[in-house]
């Protein structure tokens, strides 16, 4: 392949970019799990998250990447509960399986990069649910749900709303609070810019309360145990050390930076990818309406005719640039560009310009669709 991993930029939605003084942080020397040094990180990262997550809840840190907080998310409440599990891509779907895996669930499922529609959940709410499952940011279709509109619904039958913001929490606006989520959760490898193996949630009183009376809780991922120790500063389970040191630092540049500040940078950046993929001639995959827009932390783009996936993604490795592809049913369909993790505009200009000499050179292209460099797209939107 020539490029080591050093001199490559992967823009795949997750694991992302990791900045050089977070990569640092994560060869310090081990500390105990159990002294003052790791209390400290602990509580200073955990009161950090709830402006991360916009929220007063409790925030908790799990080792184990953001499937163990769907887990947990899911599993805590107790068995026996009646879920809502809206799908409209691969995440919504796992929420899906987890949900039947801990208790019934009546999922209401659109097509992969669909919108939902708001009227089924109304009335599947109106019919008797404990639980809403809704991934905030589809990762897989490139497409991000209204939740404010459930978390509506939801208050009013009083149903738990859970919500996935693996890959929105810290890239895309998510006033949990404020819409009336109870239980959400995001994974270390996506908007947080660190490397995979962390996860956190938040939950909310209301959460808490069903919680406690639970009968039955996943073991490694039981949110009581979790909460019993980290008001001690400590973890149930040893923790991923290195994971913590990394967050810490990362906590530390999104302080910096400022949360708004990094959502808008993400949405410039979002914004240039799409104008400049519309440019080309190529077409966006998702179908974003009333409940749901773009995403602006991964782009899903149609594979067009003239070149199939793996072509397109070895071309890129070779100019140094990874790319990611479609999962599951979207296999061979679609390529993703994420924008999430330690990038800036300059990485996005070589994306695109590449990605342009890619489909240029075998044809795919033969002249930019509105007669203009894509790569000026860019440049106008940054
Ligand atoms: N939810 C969403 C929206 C995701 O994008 C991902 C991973 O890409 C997950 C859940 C699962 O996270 P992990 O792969 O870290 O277990």
């Amino acid at each position: 392949m020539g490029n080591t991993a050093e001199t490559e930029l992967i823009m795949i939605p997750g694991p992302v970019q990791v900045a050089p003084q977070v990569l640092r942080a994560l060869s310090k020397p081990m500390i105990n799990h159990r002294g003052p040094e790791f209390k400290k990180i602990l509580d200073e990262s955990r009161e950090k998250l709830r402006s991360l997550f916009n929220t007063e809840s409790d925030v908790i840190i799990l080792s184990g990447s953001g499937t163990c907080a769907m887990e947990a998310a899911v599993g805590n409440l107790g068995g026996h509960k009646k879920f809502v599990a809206i799908e409209n891509g691969k995440f919504g779907e796992r929420l899906k399986l987890l949900t039947s895996l801990y208790g019934s669930s009546a999922p209401i499922i659109a097509e992969w990069g669909t919108s939902i529609n708001t009227d089924k959940v109304k009335q599947a709410l109106q019919e008797g649910a404990d639980a809403v499952t809704i991934v905030h940011n589809e990762t897989s279709t490139g497409m991000t749900n209204d939740v404010e509109q459930i978390g509506a619904l939801c208050r009013k039958y009083e149903a738990l709303l859970i919500m996935d913001g693996v890959s929105s929490i810290g890239g895309i606006e998510a006033p949990i609070d404020k819409w009336g989520v109870d239980i959400a959760f995001t994974g270390s490898q996506k908007c947080l810019g660190l490397p995979p193996g962390l996860s956190m949630i938040a939950v909310n009183e209301r959460a808490w309360d069903i919680i406690k009376t639970a009968q039955k809780r996943p073991f490694y991922a039981d949110l009581i145990a979790h909460m019993k120790s980290a008001d001690k500063g400590q973890t149930p389970y040893t923790p991923t050390i290195p994971l913590f040191f990394a967050l810490e630092e990362a906590l530390k540049m999104l302080e910096a930076e400022g949360l708004s500040e990094r959502i808008n940078r993400y949405r410039t950046y979002a914004t240039s990818i799409r104008a400049a993929i519309e440019a080309m001639g190529l077409e966006l995959f998702p179908q974003p309406s009333a409940s749901s827009t773009y995403s602006n932390t991964v782009t899903a783009i149609k594979m067009p005719s003239g070149i199939d996936f793996v072509s397109l993604k070895n071309e890129m490795r070779r100019r140094g640039i990874i790319i990611a592809g479609g999962q599951e049913r979207l296999k061979g369909h679609i390529f993703r560009i994420s924008n999430m993790g330690s990038i800036s505009e300059g990485d996005i200009l070589q994306v695109i310009e590449k990605l342009e000499l890619v489909l240029l050179e075998k044809g795919v292209v033969s002249e930019m669709g509105k007669g203009t460099l894509a790569a000026d797209c860019v440049l106008e939107g940054l």
